[in-house]
């Protein structure tokens, strides 16, 4: 009854992507802020963020949406690869010592805890000594 009622509904319309996922997560935290501060005028951008959200999940024009979306997600691919990339650097740091070399700068890495070692640079061959 009421699911063959959504599902006549929502027939032919857009529904939910990446895009609208990330507006209804901002949606939440401006409202959580929003609380915090007691900065009442941050309701109504929260507001209008969940309508938007609205707005393109009934949408009748998916190919807009698409576009939006993928606009979206060239956006946000370089973001999340960075986050990414921190975390897999933060869990790396407890088992590896990073540093560069002193003549070309190149970025090494070497496992941590074995006291003084020699370091040939993979880039110009420049020797020094380093402690793990
Ligand atoms: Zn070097």
């Amino acid at each position: 009854m009421i699911l063959n009622w959504l599902r006549r509904f929502m027939a032919g319309r857009y529904g939910f992507d990446q895009l609208s996922f990330a507006l209804l997560l901002l949606y939440m935290v401006l409202i959580l802020v929003t609380r915090i501060t007691r900065f009442w005028p941050l309701q109504f951008a929260a507001l209008a963020l969940l309508g938007w959200c609205l707005f393109r999940m009934l949408s009748r024009n998916p190919q807009n949406r698409w576009k939006e979306n993928q606009k979206f997600l060239t956006f946000w691919h370089p973001v999340k690869n960075w986050f990414t990339h921190r975390a897999q650097h933060a869990r790396a740091c407890k088992t590896y010592r990073f540093f560069k070399c002193p003549h070309c700068k190149q970025k090494m890495r070497a496992p941590k805890g074995k006291g003084k070692i020699r370091v040939t640079c993979s880039r110009c061959q420049h020797v020094f000594l380093k402690k793990t």
